[in-house]
Formats: structure tokens, C-alpha cells, sequence
């Protein structure tokens, strides 16, 4: 892929727009959180950018309303986007089969989602990680070294 500087609290404004008239048609505020003005990684724009888009289209998806969170941390020799929705939860048979293809809860979906944002964010070396309680929401963290 691309190797381009990434400005990180940039891209995630751009996605917050992007997505906003999606997420309005069901409730869904979507909202952004920044430790750090300026936070800049190598990589391709393009492709973390369609990660983002994958995540926040599902939270959507899931929820009838709530908000999503866009929160970036920066833990020093690497970075954290967290990407937290108050919505029912991803069932545990779902997290456990993440990476696998295929693996969808909706009539017409294809889960290929979850998995070529895995295989982006592993091809950047980092880690994509999903957690949920059931029931309260869901939160996946996309975990990106700096260089
Ligand atoms: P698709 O969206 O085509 O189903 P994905 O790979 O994007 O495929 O997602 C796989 C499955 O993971 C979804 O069908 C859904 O069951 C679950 N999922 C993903 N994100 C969320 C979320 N934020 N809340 C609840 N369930 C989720
Ligand atoms: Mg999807």
C-alpha cells in the first residue's frame, strides 16, 4: 500500500463528517475525543480510512440510536483509535470467529467487513481488537505503531 503521513485527528474529523448524515438517519450522533492535537503516522490514508468507515457503518447498522465514539490515544510509540458504540453488543460466538470470512448476522451482508479491516490494520502492523458487553455496546480498538 500507500506510505503517505497520515494526520490522524485530520482523518478521524474527515470520517466524523463523512459519516454523520448515515448515522442521523438513525439517531446516531457521532462524536470524537483527541489526547493529542497533532498525530501524525505513516501509512495508507485511504485504507485506515476505509477501517473507520467499516466500524462506523456497523455500529450504525446495530443501533436504532445512541452515539459512536471516535476517541484517539496516544501511548507513545503507538496509537490507539477506539471506536465505542452504545449499542446492543456483538454476540460472543461473533468475536471469537473475527478475522474469519463470512461471519454476519445480517440478511444481506457479506462479513467480509470486520475481516479486510483486520488484514488493513494488520498489513500497518498493529492489531484490531474488538471487545463487548452485551446488551451496553460494543468498542474496537485499532492499535497502530507509529513507525
Ligand atoms: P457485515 O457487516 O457484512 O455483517 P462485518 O464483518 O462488517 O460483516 O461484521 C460482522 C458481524 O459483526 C456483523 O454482522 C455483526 O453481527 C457484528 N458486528 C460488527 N460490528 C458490530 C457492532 N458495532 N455492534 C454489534 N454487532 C457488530
Ligand atoms: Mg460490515
Amino acid at each position: 500500500g500507500n506510505k503517505e503521513e497520515i494526520h490522524i485527528p485530520q482523518l478521524i474529523e474527515n470520517v466524523q463528517i463523512l459519516m454523520a448524515d448515515q448515522a442521523a438517519h438513525k439517531a446516531v450522533e457521532i462524536q470524537t475525543k483527541f489526547d493529542h492535537k497533532d498525530i501524525v503516522l505513516v501509512g495508507d490514508e485511504t485504507k485506515i480510512k476505509q477501517v473507520l468507515i467499516n466500524l462506523i457503518k456497523n455500529a450504525i447498522e446495530a443501533m436504532d440510536q445512541g452515539y459512536i465514539m471516535l476517541w484517539v490515544k496516544d501511548l507513545g510509540d503507538y496509537i490507539h483509535i477506539n471506536v465505542i458504540d452504545n449499542g446492543p453488543g456483538i454476540p460472543k460466538y461473533i468475536i471469537d470467529q473475527i478475522g474469519e470470512p463470512f461471519i454476519t448476522t445480517k440478511e444481506s451482508g457479506t462479513g467480509l467487513g470486520l475481516l479486510i479491516s483486520e488484514k488493513i490494520v494488520a498489513g500497518h502492523n498493529g492489531k484490531l481488537v474488538a471487545e463487548s458487553d452485551v446488551g451496553h455496546g460494543a468498542t474496537f480498538t485499532i492499535s497502530l505503531p507509529k513507525s
